[in-house]
């Protein structure tokens, strides 16, 4: 790299955070990142105009309630209300595409992933980067299953061709220019990790150990994860759908095997019953036939989904102090 990708200007910075129930996290979560901020502006790293955007995602506890009062408290804080639940990627892009700074940094709200990264980001993007990528090298914190479940996904993916920055979750920062490149990606089925490697522009990765939650549970349960993982999958890559015309012409090519072998028996004069053989094909064809109707039904409607457009969300609500305004 050379010196010329340095940026002189001092950058100001929105923290993105995604809200759901985090009613028992969100205080520490506020005075953490409350304190890395303004240790940022005295530092003089980030313009005092910076702030933290809060997006509440149609939580059903007193989180909205919290980050108004934050906002009427804290003159860097910010709210969105979305109109109802969206889940963590869609309530994601309403902070992002709300943000007008310089720099924005996405974390989730029960700090898991290392906030003393947030200033080594910062400093990246001075350097020159546009998109800095928070990798976890240790993920012991998290539950074997979960480990087993993240590390068989990021196997997958990368077999079927998606490249996606392993053990990154969507603790990143983003420039202006890598924020708005990402905007214009504008497909409904949304999996934000897969598509910033899309984007492009210098990037740089800064390494953390991920801790556990703060308070509260996971509001990623097994369903939502493997519905993320769909999301993935069928967003970034149709090789599922070629798989499936390599698995229909193994099926041809086994069961011309299979003919030939019957018609050999059958000329050498052994007669063969074949009741169960006959059975058993069905079953496997049938099976296999509904499989690849249903991978592809998977697609067709994502096709449907994206044809009609539909907001991706509403805002109900925003709220900012009034002395930022
Ligand atoms: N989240 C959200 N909407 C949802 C689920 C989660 O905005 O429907 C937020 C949640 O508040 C948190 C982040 O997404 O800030 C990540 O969720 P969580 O920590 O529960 O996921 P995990 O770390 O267990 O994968
Ligand atoms: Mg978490």
């Amino acid at each position: 790299m050379t010196i010329d990708n340095f940026r002189k200007e001092i950058p100001s910075l929105a923290i993105v955070v995604p809200c759901y129930n985090e009613s028992e996290a969100f205080s520490y979560c506020l005075s953490q990142l409350g304190e890395c901020l303004s240790d940022l502006i005295k530092k003089k790293k980030i313009q005092p105009q910076s702030y933290i955007l809060f997006v509440d995602d149609g939580s059903r506890d007193d989180t909205w309630t919290q980050i108004k009062a934050a906002t009427q408290k804290c003159s860097f804080v910010r709210g969105v209300k979305l109109s109802r639940n969206r889940g963590h990627q869609i309530a994601l892009m309403a902070g992002l595409s709300r943000a007008d700074t310089d720099v924005t940094i996405s974390i989730d709200a029960d700090l898991q992933d290392d906030i003393r990264c947030i200033p080594i980001m910062v400093e990246k993007y001075s350097q020159g980067m546009d998109i800095v990528y928070g990798v976890r090298n240790d993920r012991s914190s998290d539950s074997l299953f979960k480990r087993m479940t993240a590390n068989g996904f990021y196997w997958l993916m990368a077999k079927m061709g998606v490249q996606q920055v392993a053990n990154h979750a969507d603790f990143r920062l983003l420039s202006r220019r890598a924020l708005q490149g990402l905007l214009a990606y504008k497909e409904q089925n949304l999996y934000i990790r897969g598509v910033v490697p899309l984007v492009g522009y210098p990037s740089d990765k800064v390494f953390y150990s991920r801790s556990s939650r703060i308070a509260g549970e996971s509001k990623y349960p097994f369903r939502k994860m493997l519905a993320l993982a769909m999301e993935g999958i069928t967003s970034l890559t149709v090789a599922p759908l070629r798989l499936i015309s390599v698995l229909g012409f193994l099926t041809c090519f086994l069961s011309l095997l299979g003919s030939i072998y019957v018609v050999v028996r059958k000329y050498f004069g052994e007669a063969i019953e074949g009741w169960a053989s006959v059975e058993i094909s069905i079953f496997f064809l049938g099976g296999v036939q509904l499989l690849c109707l249903g991978v592809i039904g998977e697609y067709i409607g994502k096709i449907y989904m994206e044809v009609k457009k539909r907001p991706k969300f509403l805002i109900q609500e925003e709220v900012r102090s009034s002395d930022s305004l």
